[in-house]
């Protein structure tokens, strides 16, 4: 049999891939800390789960338009106002079954085969996928660790040019946990308009920040709206994972090309989901400040902790809910330094390198976990690397 070129590069992502070993050990008996999988630890709030339930009660069970119900869509354009300071209407904004679509979709109505896009490395596995699946060249921006993970800005401004159809930024990132900067924004955008780019910003935790800190978005500096997808969703602010909910804000004649690809795809999201949307971004917000002060707590304690055990060094990230730890004393790959702690010491991380080459020496670590689990997986990665 063959397959469509299409799905040659396509590969699992690597929190997968551990989770599946890990449980594989799990049914052995072995108690495994999990680290891995990027998601909330916590449960979707009660005001969420009686409103989507209610909805199925009251018969919300049937499709709705493919770009999204309009009260959802007003609620998500009066909430970008707020937060983002931006002026939205709600013909801009395009929900989704979770934020995955309006990173695909607008790739594919956007690259042509042969364009360059710009994307971080490390970064988000899908990044990549998209950008191949689309035809087009991904051209990948290291992340430097002693900028706090932000965009290596010589790389960034050596490679961009009028072949680039395409920049892709994560602010705060997945896997680092790093904030670009305002100042590099400002560059990024320059660099946006000089060689007449499209802007996409994955802001799937611009909620999860901490130290009281503001994340700018590129789309709020002077006439980016134009040239910038903002990808935002519920699955981290309102532990809403397995819901699949989330959202694009674009021009409307994009949003016009990516409902098609929803209309053709996807069909729409689902009604009910919908209507608990409304509920997450319009009900009681205190308990969002609360997860994000608890997470902030475990922040400190996993960067405290990692950077005691000699020959890690690890960077306060300033938003989403991992660490980047670098581990490159140890003289091991990645790859084979997770392996160890998983096999030896039961403790589940992912290789940087499952976010690219750039990621080799590093390790993510999720911290969507008790104080208590944090401090035992600190312990044992201690004593696992004493003996290497
Ligand atoms: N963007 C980033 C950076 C992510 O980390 C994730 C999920 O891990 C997503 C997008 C996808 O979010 P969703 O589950 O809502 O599709």
């Amino acid at each position: 049999m063959s397959y469509a070129s299409r799905t040659h590069h396509l590969k699992p992502e690597g929190a997968y891939q551990v989770l599946a070993r890990a449980q594989s050990q799990e049914t052995s008996g072995r108690k495994i800390i999990h680290l891995e999988i990027g998601q909330p630890d916590f449960e979707t709030f009660d005001n969420i789960k009686l409103a989507g339930i209610q909805a199925i009660k009251d018969g919300l069970t049937r499709y709705t338009p493919p770009i999204g119900m309009t009260s959802l869509r007003e609620v998500i354009a009066e909430d970008a106002g707020r937060r983002r300071g931006l002026e939205i209407h709600p013909d801009q904004v395009v929900v989704s079954p979770g934020a995955k679509p309006n990173l695909f979709f607008p790739a594919l109505a956007l690259v042509e085969p042969g364009d360059k896009v710009i994307y971080p490395n490390p970064g988000f596995p899908t990044y990549e996928a998209m950008i191949r699946v689309a035809g087009g060249i991904p051209v990948p921006v290291p992340l430097l660790e002693e900028k706090g993970f932000s965009f290596d800005l010589a790389v960034f401004n050596h490679l961009v040019n009028d072949h680039t159809r395409l920049i892709i930024l994560n602010s705060p990132s997945n896997p680092t946990g790093g904030v670009i900067p305002r100042a590099d924004l400002e560059q990024i955008a320059a660099a946006a308009h000089l060689h007449n780019c499209w802007v996409m910003s994955d802001e799937i935790y611009s909620r999860i920040v901490y130290d009281n800190l503001s994340v700018p978005s590129i789309a709020a500096l002077p006439g980016m709206l134009e040239r910038t997808i903002i990808v935002d969703g519920f699955s981290k602010t309102y532990a809403m994972t397995g819901w699949r909910l989330g959202f694009g804000i674009m021009p409307k004649e994009l949003a016009d090309k990516v409902q098609l690809l929803l209309t053709h795809s996807v069909g729409c999201s689902a009604h009910f989901v919908q209507v608990a949307g409304v509920e997450a971004l319009m009900g009681p917000q205190e308990q969002v400040d609360r997860v994000v002060a608890e997470y902030q707590n475990r922040r400190d304690a996993i960067v405290a902790g990692l950077n005691a055990i000699p020959g890690v060094t690890c960077q306060r990230p300033q938003g989403a809910f991992y660490v980047f730890p670098n581990f490159k004393s140890f003289g091991l790959t990645s790859s084979e330094l997770a392996d160890l702690f998983l096999d030896r010491v039961g403790v589940a991380v992912l290789p940087g390198t499952s976010f690219g080459e750039y990621g080799e020496g590093y390790l993510r670590l999720v911290y969507s976990n008790s104080l208590e689990n944090i401090a035992l997986a600190l312990d044992r990665i201690r004593q696992a690397v004493q003996s290497i």
